[in-house]
Formats: structure tokens, sequence, C-alpha cells
């Protein structure tokens, strides 16, 4: 009886109401516009000097690499011009003693070694193609040559982006910590360890998983104007979208094409409202972010991402198992006294170790509506080593889980719906009745049950969107968004060389 009593307190701590939705989308768009303004601020609102999404037309191979927060993803893309494409893709875990590594220069090794094996099994015609050129070319470093392949840099990190392919890195996020790569030029970094290995590849375009995601489901969507943002709820969230340019003039340095009055930024919302202003904390929220490589930043993504949903999770189990009277995963037969002794759960669970559940199994939980919960009972065994866990341990566990998963379904709203306001289109009569497309991408939000549909619930709840404007927001899957992004960017960027 503890157990469910203590389950609904924890729960009702986590819920995020239609009130709170619209406080935070009203304090979302007083930072949106704190952060057109002046730099520094919370949301970063980053110009990326990219003033057009494509229209499904455009043509080439190109290779992306994306270094997201969790792994390394190397791939080809060719555009066929109609659009569609065709994608080569592998993927590698990225080793977490690279994330925190000495130097950097470890981290850029492993990526071009990738790219190495990538090139030389896919691709080894314009490999042996370039080797040779090498060999019989007096200027080798000199020539242009259409065998070396454009890369687009998926670098999901805020950067200061000062040229198509150049950015040095603000800050790591994600649980990544190498501080001599601060202030670095990533491009050059990674342009360094390619040449080392001599491969045929030119890194052309500095790319933000959102800005790709952006261009990509704009590239895939037949006949329509484009999308208004792209956004991501992976390991971390973030999303890039449409401004107007006489709302960006104040950040906008040099020269830039003014002809479509427009301008993808990358507003860098994992860190809205660091200030804790509106966001729901929780005390398990602060120990995450006590407990985090960068307390107080971030503040909004610790409570959406993946990254930190398991996390949460973790935390609050932890806090159960601490309180006796509660008898959650508890073992009957146990003589011992302290409280991991005292549970069903062997000694080296994920449980009891930070970082140690991944929220892959909160999805397991949301999804399993079995009577006596078989599935996710089996997974906390075989994931999280509890032995032989209660239907009411496995009742406390998905209603806890589902709870953290809702309260950020529903603070994503607060972001999408406040870009959505922001861009004017639901009350503009040039796009009356218009979808606004919006691309989203990520484990999260692909693959956890109805995290779409409670993101429309509370779309649906926003002052000055309500049911009839959420239905015109299309929220749509980018499919290897940030492969085709980065490609159609690195074509953008062949095209200014
Ligand atoms: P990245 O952001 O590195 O490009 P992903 O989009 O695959 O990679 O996101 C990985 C994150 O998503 C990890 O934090 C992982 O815990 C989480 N994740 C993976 N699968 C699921 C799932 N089924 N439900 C919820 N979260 C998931």
């Amino acid at each position: 009886m503890a157990l469910a009593s203590e389950t609904k307190r924890l729960v009702a701590q986590f819920e995020y109401t239609d009130e709170d939705v619209n406080i935070g989308v009203k304090e979302f768009l007083r930072q949106i516009d704190e952060g057109l303004n002046q730099d520094g601020m919370s949301m970063s609102q980053i110009p990326t000097y990219v003033t057009a999404v494509p229209n499904g037309t455009e043509k080439g191979l190109y290779l992306a690499v994306d270094l997201g927060g969790t792994n390394l993803r190397v791939c080809s893309v060719r555009l066929n011009g109609d659009n569609s494409f065709n994608l080569t893709y592998s993927k590698a875990a990225i080793p977490k003693t690279l994330m925190v590594a000495k130097t950097s220069k470890e981290l850029f090794q492993f990526i071009a070694q990738h790219i190495d094996s990538f090139i030389k099994e896919h691709h080894y015609d314009h490999y042996e193609h370039h080797i040779r050129r090498r060999e019989t070319m007096s200027n080798p470093e000199g020539y242009r040559d259409e065998h070396i392949f454009r890369l687009g840099f998926t670098f999901s990190f805020p950067v200061q982006q000062v040229g198509i392919n150049k950015g040095f890195l603000i800050r790591w996020t994600k649980g990544f910590d190498i501080p001599d790569a601060i202030g670095k030029d990533v491009c050059a970094l990674l342009q360094e360890e390619i040449d080392l290995l001599h491969l045929p590849v030119k890194v052309a375009a500095l790319v933000n998983d959102t800005v790709g995601t952006l261009m990509a489901r704009s590239y895939t969507s037949p006949g329509k104007t484009g999308a208004l943002l792209g956004a991501i709820f992976g390991t971390g969230t973030n999303g890039a979208y449409i401004e107007k340019l006489s709302n960006i003039k104040k950040k906008l340095q040099g020269q830039y094409d003014v002809s479509t009055g427009e301008m993808i930024l990358n507003t860098e919302w994992g860190s809205f409202d660091n200030q804790l202003n509106v966001l729901p904390t929780t005390t398990f929220d602060v120990k995450l972010d006590q407990e985090s490589v960068n307390p107080g930043f971030q503040m909004f993504e610790k409570r959406v991402s993946g990254m930190f949903l398991g996390e949460i999770l973790r935390i609050v189990l932890v806090s159960l198992l601490q309180d006796k009277s509660v008898q959650l995963f508890h073992d009957d037969n146990s003589s011992h006294n302290d409280w991991k002794s005292t549970t069903s759960i062997a000694p080296e669970s994920g449980i009891f170790k930070k970082w140690g559940l991944d929220s892959a199994i909160m999805s397991v939980a949301a999804l399993d509506n079995t009577p006596d919960l078989g599935t996710l009972r089996q997974e906390l065994d075989s994931q999280l080593d509890v032995y032989s866990p209660s239907m009411e341990d496995a009742q406390a566990f998905k209603a806890i889980a589902s709870a953290i998963g809702r309260r950020a379904a529903r603070l994503s709203a607060v972001a999408v719906g406040g870009i959505v306001l922001q861009s004017g289109k639901l009350t503009d009569p040039a796009f009356a009745g218009q979808p606004i497309d919006v691309g989203v991408d990520g484990s999260l939000v692909e693959h956890y049950p109805h995290f779409r549909t409670m993101m429309y619930d509370a779309l649906k709840a926003i002052d000055g969107i309500g049911e009839a404007g959420a239905e015109r927001i299309r929220i749509g899957i980018a499919k290897d968004g940030s492969g085709v992004g980065a490609a159609l960017i690195a074509l953008v960027a062949a095209g200014m060389e």
C-alpha cells in the first residue's frame, strides 16, 4: 500500500498542467526575443547564414558525418533531384572514454578512422581513383577533383559559426567534456585528422542537426513551401527555425543573402530558462543537475531529452529504494540491513549507477498494457538485473516513468508551440489554411509511445493555437534527417567555393 500511495505522490510531482504549458510558452516567447536582441542569453539564437530551404530538385553525391550525443554516423547521400534520395550508412557507438578524452585529437581521430573505413567499404572506386591521381600529380594538394567528397559535418553542440565550414566550439553538452576543444574550429580539427589519413574528403559545411532536419524535411516534402522548424528529441533536444531577417539584424555580421528576407536560426533551446523562471523543478531535477558535468546549463534539455529522462527516473527509484517503508523491488528473504541488500536487485544493476538506466526502457514501460505487465517485468530483469519484480513493482515503475515521459512531451510542446506563435503563420492571411510543417528526429520522438500525441494535447491547450491551430501543425519524422540535411548544406557550400 505504501508503494502505491508513494507512487501517486511522485507522479503528481511530474504533472505539467495546461496552465503550466501556457506560462511556459509566454516565457519561451520572451526568451526568443531576448536571444534575438542580445548575445549571451539562455537561448543563443545562433544565425546559420543559411537563407533558404531546398525544394527537392537538388542533385549529387555527398558525404555526411553526424556526431550525435550517443552515436557516430557516417553516410553517403545521393540526392536524386526528385524529392528522393539514396542513403548508405554506418553507425558506431561513441566510446564513453572519448567523450571525456584528454585531448580532442582522440575524438577527431576516431571520426576520421570511421570515414576511412566507410569510404573503403562503400566507395572504393573514389578512393582508388584518388590515390592514383595523387601519385601522378605534381601538386596533389592543390587540385580540385570531382572525386573529392564534399562532407557535411553535423556537429550538434553549441558553436559560434563564422562561415559555412568554420565554427568555434562554445561549450560541450550531453556529457561531453574535452576542455582543449573549447574555442577551436571543429571543422579544422576534423580536416586535420582526415588529411593525416590522406582521404579524398573536404569538410565543406558545418551543420547543426536541427538545421539538417529542417533542410531534409523541406527537401522530401513535395509541393510544399518548406518546413518552419526542424527539431531534435534524441540524446539532447534543440530546434532550428526560419526567422525574418528584420528580426535578426542586430546579430548578423558581414555579407549574407537578403533575397529571401529570412534566415535559419539555431535556437539552442536546450538552454531555455536556465534561470528556472518557469521550468518545473522537482528535488530529483535538482539532484540530476547538481551531479551533471554542467550544473545550471541546459536546464530545458535536462527535463526533456533521452539522455536525462532515464537518469531522472533512476534518481527517483533510488530515493524510493532508500525508503524502507515503501518496499520497492523488495527481497523478503534478505536479512541484511543496508538499503541495497534488502532489494532484489543485483549489485551491478544500472539502477545503482549514474547514467545506468537507459530511457529506452521507459518506452517498454509505456507500451506494456498487458494485465500482468509481463513484458516490462521481463525487461526489468534482463536490462536492469531486477530479480522477479512483482506486479506492484512494475506498476510503480511504469507510473513514474510515464509521468516523466509525459512531462517531457508536454514541455516539448512549449518549444514547438512557441516557435509556431513566433512565426505568426497561424494568423497571417498569406498562409491561411496552409499546414505548418515541423520536421522532427531523434529516438525519443520516434520510439517513445505517443510522444507526438501527448505533444498535440498540450499544443491544443496553448492560447493562440487551440484545436484549430494544432490541426494545422504537421509534425513529421524527418527520417535520416541529419544525413540528408548535411548533404544538402554541403551542396550549398560546394556551390559557394
Ligand atoms: P543521437 O541523439 O545521439 O543522434 P538518438 O536520436 O538515437 O541519438 O537518441 C539516443 C537517445 O535516445 C539515448 O539517450 C537513448 O537513451 C534514447 N532512446 C533510445 N531509444 C529510446 C526509446 N525507445 N525510448 C526512449 N528513449 C530512447
